[in-house]
């Protein structure tokens, strides 16, 4: 038995790891990878001697995905936890701290805005749950058009643009409420009167563990216990060009006949290749859109006075480069412990992607320059490290479900096709990890030796 697995980020590795673990040494995996290595937009580099990650650095913990499978792995040992330092905001040339107790960034209270915000639109989000709302639960809108209307437009810029730019490098005007909200979509749904009201009620108990986990060595570790444990074939600086039924299952080109694919690209790749063989899903895919960012890794010296804060994250419309710091040095207590404090910039988002053409110079100076405006101390690098991810993250635009749901009817007919990845249901490495899972479980209800 033959499966290719088209596309070797997280998604397409899971995928076939986790084929391996069900199929056992029999099949004969394959992982196609159009770039030079495994890992898509996990990467780890190496800055000042040690390893840096140059795409996510973190996961969502609460989320059980993750803590399980390095536990599956035996790679325990590597799982981190930040240091329970939050994040600032950037807005009117202020640094603010950023408001707790939102749900991503929507407050359920005028309270929290103080500050961040001006006193009318304090008085606004005050008044709101007086204000009769309006919602149709078959409906979705853009984020911005929701919290801008009842909340103010600050709101969106400075407390939740900020983090969605974090998640998707993408802003409330290109992301929609259903897919990236859901707890709150219900919310309203059920009936809310008010969007404090619906904040109040989809925003998550209180828990002791951290939100967020990390990989000590670097994401590099996952992905190298995934590849090795799957045994499978790696062919690198490989694209998959055509996917076409034949009688044996499918043609991939270049590789030739398999019994069985894991489809695991981003989704206008997938939307290319589904084409002639699922059109209606190929029509959905190709309605996702993606953006692009760039990370800027850059060692300090270690005495580098910078805030006791995790990050600062920049309000829209503030005139920076940078859309975000980390300051990982602060938010990870792993890191700290090394001789020089780390500090990630990130640049570009959904419909400005001019930061991608930028020079490795350019972007240095960039975010040297923006990192010393916003902590208010000299900042000189002692050395750094660019990473480019040009279309890396998928919008989860405003009717982004629908488009799910029929990209997921139109493939399901297939026993011998799966798909997997970023675009489903989630850009978090959690998700991308459900996702390879259930593709290889979809495949192996098939393909499994029947006991
Ligand atoms: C800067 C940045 C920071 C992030 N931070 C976090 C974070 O802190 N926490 C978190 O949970 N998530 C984070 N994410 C999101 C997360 O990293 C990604 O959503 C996830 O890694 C995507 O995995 P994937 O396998 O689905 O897709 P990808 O990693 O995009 O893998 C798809 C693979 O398909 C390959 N491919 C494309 N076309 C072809 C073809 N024709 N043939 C063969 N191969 C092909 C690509 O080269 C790629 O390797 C971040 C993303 C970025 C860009």
């Amino acid at each position: 038995m033959r499966i290719a697995v088209i596309g070797g980020g997280v998604s397409g590795l899971m995928a076939a790891y986790r084929l391996r673990t069900i199929l056992g040494d029999g099949a004969d995996i394959v992982v196609i990878e159009r770039r030079q290595r495994l890992g898509g937009i996990l990467h780890t580099g190496e800055l000042a001697k040690h390893p840096v990650d140059l795409g996510a650095e973190a996961f969502v913990g609460r989320r059980p995905e993750m803590p399980a499978l390095l536990r599956e792995l035996g790679l325990e040992q590597q799982l981190v936890f930040p240091a329970g330092r939050t994040p600032l905001v950037w807005s009117g040339g202020v640094a603010h701290p950023m408001p707790q107790g939102t749900l991503m960034g929507i407050p359920s209270t005028a309270e929290s805005m103080r500050g961040l915000v001006d006193d009318e639109t304090v008085a606004m989000i005050a008044d709101e749950p007086r204000r009769p709302l309006a919602w149709y639960p078959d409906a979705d809108m853009d984020v911005y058009s929701l919290v801008a209307s009842r909340f103010g437009a600050q709101v969106a810029e400075r407390s939740v643009d900020p983090l969605l730019g974090g998640v998707y490098a993408g802003s409330s005007r290109s992301i929609g409420v259903r897919a990236a909200l859901p707890t709150l979509a219900a919310a309203l749904d059920a009936g809310a009167t008010s969007l404090t009201h619906a904040v109040a009620a989809a925003l998550p108990p209180p828990s002791d563990t951290p939100v967020f986990g990390g990989i000590r060595d670097g994401y590099r570790v996952l992905l190298q216990a995934l590849s090795e444990r799957s045994g499978a074939r790696s062919l690198t600086a490989t694209a998959a060009t055509r996917l076409a039924r034949s009688t044996r299952g499918w043609v991939v080109d270049p590789i030739g006949a398999v019994d069985a694919v894991v489809l695991a690209t981003p989704a206008p790749v997938a939307a290319r290749l589904l084409r002639t063989v699922a059109p209606a899903a190929a029509a959905a895919a190709a309605g996702i859109e993606v953006s692009s960012s760039v990370v800027v890794a850059l060692s300090l010296p270690r005495n580098t006075a910078l805030p006791d804060n995790s990050g600062i994250l920049v309000a829209t419309g503030e005139p920076l480069r940078a859309k975000a710091f980390t300051l990982s040095s602060r938010k990870w207590p792993h890191l700290a412990a090394r001789e020089t404090a780390l500090v990630r910039a990130s640049f570009a988002k959904f419909g400005d992607d001019a930061p991608l053409s930028w020079t490795d110079d350019e972007l240095i100076a960039a975010a040297s320059e923006d990192l010393a405006t916003v902590t208010g101390i000299p900042i000189d690098p002692l050395e750094a490290v660019v990473q480019r991810w040009p279309g890396g993250l998928a919008q989860y635009a405003p009717g982004h479900l629908d488009r799910v749901a029929e990209i997921e009817s139109a493939t399901a007919e297939f026993d011998d096709l799966a798909i997997a990845g970023a675009y489903l249901h989630g850009v978090g490495v959690p998700a991308c990890v459900a996702t390879g899972e259930r593709a290889a479980r979809h495949l192996a209800a098939r393909y499994a030796p029947r006991s």
